[in-house]
C-alpha cells in the first residue's frame, strides 16, 4: 500500500483543500479534499462552484480509491524482461535520471535532439503538470521533436479557428439555460460531462426544445425531445441542409450577416446546393425531419449548439465543425446570450502563454510529429528516426490508432523509452525505464476548462506516496541531470503559475494566484448572461469567416463543405462488402479514455468490452445476445460480448472505448481496428471512421468471462 506521511499525533488536524479534476472532460470540476492527519479521507465536488455545484461523476467519486491502489507505481524501475513483458526492478531516482541523461546525450550527439520525442496525452490537462505546459520549456531548450496533440479535438479546433478566428472559442455553455432550442450535436453529456445538463434542463423548464443529433441513441438522446440519427460522418451535409431550410424561408439574420460575417454570398450559394432531399440521401434521415428541424432553427432565438468532439473524428470532421459553427452566423445567434456553438472554451482564459511555454527558446524549424501517427513515426524509415520516447500522461499502446503497429514500434530494440505514469499500463510494459508520477491530490496545478468559463487552482492536499514525483519536478531533475544551464527550466510550480497568470486582462480582472488559492476557482469573462462573440470575432477580418482565406491557403475548400468520411459511409463496393458495419466507439460512463480501466470497482461495473449490434445485423451472422464476437478488419481485431440493441441502427456497431488491451481477453482493444490517418484539418484522428466485420469468436461466453475476471484478479 502506498504510504502517506502523517503529522505527529500532537499536530493532528483536519483540513479542507481546494482542488480540481485534472481529467479529459470539459466540466473541470472543482473539488474539496478533506485531509485528516495527513491522509485524504474525502473528496467531494465543491458546492460553491457555479458549474460543479457539489457533484462529481461516477468515475471521480472513486478517485481517492484510485490514488490508494496497491498497484500505484511508487519508485523508479528499470526493465528486466523483454519489451512488452512488463518485468522491472526497482532503481533509485539518481540511477534513473543518470541513465536517461546518458542515453539522451548519446542520441543528441549522434542523431540530433529531434530524435527525442516527448510524447504526452490527455491524462492530465493542467498547465504545470499536464498537456497545457508540462515540460515544454525543457523540450524547447533541448530542441526535441515537437508533439502535436492530435488525438482529441484537433480537427474541430482548427475548424473553429478558420471560422471564428480562435481554435478555442465559442459560446459560454452556461448560457444554454437561456436558449429556446438546444442542439446537442454528437454530444452525450449525461455520460461524458453531465454538469451541462442542468443548463439544458433550465432551458427546457422555460419551454426550450432539446434535440440530440447522434448516429447512436445515447442516454442523452433518451432524455431529449427529439433524436436524429444521421449516418456517421455526414454532419456537415446535415448542417448545410438545415441552413438551406433557414435560407429558403428568408430567416437568415441579414443585419448580423452584414455587420459581422465574411463571404455570405458564396456561402449562401453553397447552402442552396444542399436542399433537404439531397441531404436526406446523404444522411439517411427523412427529408421531413430535416425540414422540421430547419424550421425550428429558423425561428428559435436563441439557439444553442453543443458540439461534441466525437463527431469530428472522421475524414471530414474539421469541415463538420466548421459548418456547424457557421449556423449561428447565419441565424445571428452569436449576438445573444444563450446563442452560438460551444466546442471549446479555453480561450476565455487570456493567460500569458508565451511566458509559460518560452517557445522563444526553441531552435527554429524543429519538426512536429502527430501523436496519432505514432506507428508510422516509429516504423517508417526516415532521415531522422525517433530514437527516444518520453511518454507522460498517455497510454498510446492502448489508445493510439493501429494498435498492432504501435506495439510493434514500441517493441523496437533500438528505441529508448521512458514512461512516467501512475500505473503499469500497456505502454509502461514497453518502457526501458518506468517513473512514478504523483496524482492530482499530491501536486499543484492550474487549470482552465474546455467546457466553461472558470479558472481553477489545485493545491496539493497530501504528501506523495512512496517516491512519486510530479511531472514538473521530474523535468526539473532531468534538466539538472542533463546539465541544462537555461534558468527558466528550474522555475518552481508557483513560479510557473505566476508566469501564466501575468497577463494584462487577468490583472485587470483581479485574477491572481492568491485570489485563486483562496477558494480554488474564479470566473473568467463577464458575468452571466454573456455573449462572448456578440461584438466581433478574433479572426483576421474581425468577422465570422464563412469564406476563409486561411483555409484556402492550407489547401482546403475556403467555404464550409461536406467532406465524405474515408470509410464510415463508403462508395467503395469492395470495402463495403468485406466490412459492412461502421464502428462507433464513444466514451462510456465508467472510464475516462483509458483512466480507471484498471480500478476494480469501475472495471466490474463496466464489465467486459461489448459490441452493440442491431438485431438485423446479428441474425444473419448467427449471433445472439451474450455471444463472444470477434470484431475485425484488415488492421486488427478485438474480442467483445455481443449486446443486441436498437440503440444502434442496422449497419452501425457500437462499443465504449477505454479498456486496457492487457486486461481484455484477447489482449487487444478497439484501437486495434482504427486507421492511422488524418482528418481534413489539424491532423485530427479518425477513430469513428472505421468499417469492420463482426463474427462469432472461437471462445465460449464462460471462458471469456473467466478470462476477464482472471485478468482483473487481485487488482485493488
Ligand atoms: S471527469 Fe468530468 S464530470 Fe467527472 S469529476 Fe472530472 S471534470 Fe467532473
Amino acid at each position: 500500500m502506498p504510504t502517506h506521511q502523517s503529522p505527529p499525533a500532537a499536530l493532528a488536524t483536519t483540513r479542507h483543500v481546494h482542488g480540481v479534476c485534472p481529467l479529459d472532460c470539459p466540466d473541470t470540476c472543482s473539488w474539496v479534499v478533506t485531509v485528516e492527519n495527513g491522509r485524504a479521507v474525502k473528496l467531494l465536488g465543491n458546492r460553491e462552484h457555479p458549474y460543479t455545484r457539489g457533484a462529481l461523476c461516477e468515475k471521480v467519486n472513486r478517485y481517492l480509491e484510485h490514488t490508494r491502489s496497491s498497484e500505484r507505481l511508487l519508485w523508479p524501475m528499470r526493465r528486466t524482461g523483454k519489451k512488452g513483458e512488463g518485468r522491472f526492478e526497482r532503481i533509485s531516482w539518481d540511477g534513473a535520471l543518470g541513465e536517461i541523461a546518458a542515453r539522451w546525450r548519446t542520441i543528441i550527439e549522434r542523431e540530433g535532439p529531434q530524435a527525442i520525442w516527448p510524447y504526452y496525452g490527455t491524462g492530465t490537462l493542467g498547465m504545470i503538470q499536464g498537456l497545457a505546459g508540462a515540460g515544454r520549456r525543457l523540450w524547447n531548450v533541448l530542441g526535441t521533436t515537437q508533439h502535436h496533440l492530435s488525438i482529441c479535438m484537433s480537427a474541430g479546433g482548427f475548424a473553429t479557428g478558420y471560422t471564428l478566428g480562435d481554435n478555442r472559442i465559442g459560446m459560454d455553455p452556461e448560457g444554454i439555460a437561456e436558449a429556446e432550442l438546444v442542439i446537442l450535436w454528437g454530444a452525450n453529456p449525461l455520460v461524458t460531462h453531465h454538469h451541462i445538463w442542468k443548463f439544458v434542463e433550465a432551458a427546457r423548464r422555460k419551454g426550450a426544445h432539446v434535440v440530440v443529433i447522434d448516429p447512436v441513441r445515447t442516454r442523452s438522446a433518451d432524455q431529449a425531445d427529439e433524436h436524429l440519427a444521421p449516418r456517421p460522418g455526414t454532419d456537415a451535409a446535415l448542417a448545410l441542409g438545415l441552413l438551406s431550410v433557414v435560407v429558403a424561408r428568408g430567416a437568415e439574420d441579414r443585419e448580423f450577416i452584414e455587420a459581422h460575417t465574411l463571404g455570405w454570398d458564396a456561402f449562401r450559394e453553397r447552402i442552396q446546393g444542399y436542399p433537404p432531399a439531397r441531404v436526406a440521401e446523404i444522411t439517411g434521415l427523412p427529408a421531413e425531419r430535416i425540414v422540421a428541424l430547419g424550421e425550428r432553427l429558423a425561428t428559435a432565438r436563441p439557439t444553442a449548439i453543443r458540439i461534441g468532439p466525437g463527431m469530428q473524428r472522421h475524414a471530414g470532421g474539421g469541415m463538420a465543425v466548421r459548418t456547424i459553427t457557421c449556423i449561428p452566423g447565419v441565424t445571428g445567434d452569436w449576438r445573444y446570450p444563450g446563442g452560438g456553438a460551444a466546442y471549446d472554451t479555453r480561450a476565455f482564459f487570456k493567460g500569458n502563454w508565451p511566458a509559460l511555454w518560452r517557445d522563444d527558446l526553441r531552435p527554429p524549424g524543429t519538426r512536429v510529429l502527430a501523436m496519432t501517427r505514432l506507428a508510422e513515426a516509429l516504423l517508417t524509415p526516415r532521415d531522422q528516426p525517433v530514437q527516444a520516447l518520453l511518454v507522460y500522461s498517455s497510454n498510446p499502446a492502448a489508445s493510439a490508432p493501429d494498435q498492432g503497429r504501435v506495439r510493434q514500434g514500441l517493441a523496437r530494440e533500438d528505441l529508448f523509452t521512458v514512461v512516467i505514469d501512475h500505473f503499469q499500463t500497456d505502454t509502461a510494459d514497453f518502457a526501458d525505464l518506468l517513473l512514478p508520477a504523483t496524482m492530482q491530490i499530491e501536486h499543484a496545478d492550474l487549470h482552465n476548462s474546455y467546457g466553461h468559463a472558470y479558472l481553477a487552482w489545485n493545491a496539493p492536499a497530501v504528501a506523495a506516496p512512496g517516491e512519486c514525483l510530479s511531472n514538473s519536478e521530474i523535468f526539473r531533475r532531468l534538466a539538472r541531470a542533463l546539465g541544462v544551464t537555461e534558468p527558466s527550466v528550474y522555475d518552481s510550480d508557483e513560479d510557473l503559475a505566476r508566469a501564466v497568470l501575468d497577463g494584462d486582462e487577468l490583472r485587470l480582472a483581479g485574477i491572481t494566484l492568491e485570489a485563486l488559492a483562496e477558494r480554488g476557482w474564479m470566473r473568467l469573462g463577464e458575468p452571466q448572461p454573456w455573449a462572448p462573440l456578440a461584438k466581433g470575432f478574433p479572426s483576421p477580418s474581425g468577422r465570422l469567416e464563412f469564406y476563409s482565406e486561411r483555409a484556402a491557403a492550407a489547401g482546403l475548400d475556403p467555404l464550409p463543405a461536406y467532406t465524405p468520411p474515408y470509410e464510415a459511409v463508403t462508395g467503395d463496393a469492395d470495402l463495403g462488402r468485406r466490412f459492412p458495419l461502421a464502428l462507433i466507439a464513444p466514451a462510456g460512463p465508467h472510464f475516462l479514455n483509458t483512466e480507471f480501466s484498471n480500478l476494480p470497482a469501475l472495471r466490474d461495473k463496466a464489465g467486459p468490452q461489448r459490441v452493440l449490434l442491431h438485431a438485423d445485423d446479428a441474425a444473419p451472422r448467427g449471433l445472439s445476445d451474450g455471444d463472444v464476437a470477434r470484431v475485425w478488419n484488415d488492421r486488427g481485431e478485438y474480442l467483445a460480448l455481443v449486446e443486441i440493441s436498437d440503440r444502434v441502427p442496422s449497419g452501425i456497431v457500437g462499443g465504449a472505448k477505454g479498456h486496457w488491451p492487457k486486461l481484455n481477453p484477447g489482449g487487444t482493444s478497439i484501437a486495434a481496428t482504427v486507421m492511422e490517418k488524418d482528418a481534413d484539418m489539424g491532423r485530427g484522428a479518425v477513430f469513428h471512421d472505421n468499417r469492420v466485420e463482426v463474427e462469432r469468436a472461437p471462445m465460449s461466453r464462460e471462458d471469456f468471462l473467466q478470462a476477464f475476471a482472471t485478468l482483473g484478479h487481485g487488482r485493488a
